[in-house]
């Protein structure tokens, strides 16, 4: 049964009862030519993917598995932005499906009262100038009720943080609606400047003191916001200021 309310955001929805990982599947689609905005969604994974070979873990039933495929037209630099385009999207639906305020851990988490309820893993076919397919993964802790001992201090759910179920097609619904409308005005800017305020305004980062964790390289600062390309501004102790890309980094404190 179908509660999309969008044009291209899922249309087709592809469900599967269980499966490895739905990036992996969405990434087979579109390698054999699947159209812009399929969304393919799974009850169950089995091998959940997290950003540089970490694991989502993903237990049966409780909780969001989808993964959408995207043929942009922009040039596969801009692709990276897409990650914090959805995670507006996430926080933007949990909070008006729940009234809760969700926010965004730069880049790519969303945040209930400081622990994670969503994940988002976004990745590319491209050649140096042309992107031939984007998958994005959104897994969202809607109804869990637990959690693994390692990431108990980390990671929450809807259920947990509220008390109460929520219905995982209304979510994944609203996630959907939001997505369309901010892909189409990012992808007519090709950068995040209509949607910048609004990324900054749900930043849990903003003006606290960050731990930037970069391969090679640690700092503190203040988080100051997203810049037009997404990158984080960090104002250091001594008044410098640097620009911060998602690619490697992980950002401590909220
Ligand atoms: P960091 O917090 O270092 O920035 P990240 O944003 O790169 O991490 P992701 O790749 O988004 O992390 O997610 C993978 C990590 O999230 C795992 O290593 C684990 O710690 C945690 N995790 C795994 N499954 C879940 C889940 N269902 N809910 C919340 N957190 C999870």
């Amino acid at each position: 049964e179908s509660r999309l309310e969008t044009e291209w955001a899922g249309n087709p929805v592809i469900y599967m009862d269980e499966t490895d990982s739905t990036n992996i599947q969405a990434k087979k689609l579109g390698e054999a030519g699947g159209k812009h905005g399929t969304l393919v969604v799974s009850d169950r994974q089995t091998a959940g993917k997290g950003r540089r070979g970490r694991g989502w873990e993903s237990p049966s039933g409780a909780s969001i598995y989808m993964s959408i495929l995207l043929r942009p037209e922009f040039l596969p630099d801009k692709a990276p932005m897409l990650t914090l385009v959805m995670a507006l999207a996430v926080a933007e639906a949990v909070q008006e499906v729940t009234g809760e305020a969700a926010g965004i851990k730069w880049p790519n988490d969303i945040v209930l009262n400081k622990k994670k309820i969503c994940g988002i893993l976004t990745e590319m076919s491209a050649e140096i100038d042309y992107i031939n397919h984007v998958v994005i993964g959104v897994g969202i802790n809607v109804n869990t009720e637990s959690f693994p001992e390692e990431i108990q201090k980390t990671a929450t759910s809807l259920a947990i943080e509220t008390g109460k179920k929520w219905k995982r097609p209304d979510l994944a619904a609203a996630v959907m609606r939001y997505f369309e409308n901010y892909y189409n005005m990012f992808a007519e800017a090709q950068d995040l400047k209509p949607l910048q305020e609004r990324y900054n305004r749900l930043l849990v980062n903003k003006d606290r003191e960050i731990q930037v964790l970069e391969p090679g390289h640690e700092f503190g600062g203040t988080a100051l916001g997203i810049n037009e390309t997404g990158e984080l501004i960090v104002r250091k102790a001594d008044g410098s200021i640097e620009e911060i890309y998602a690619g490697e980094v992980s950002v401590r404190g909220i």
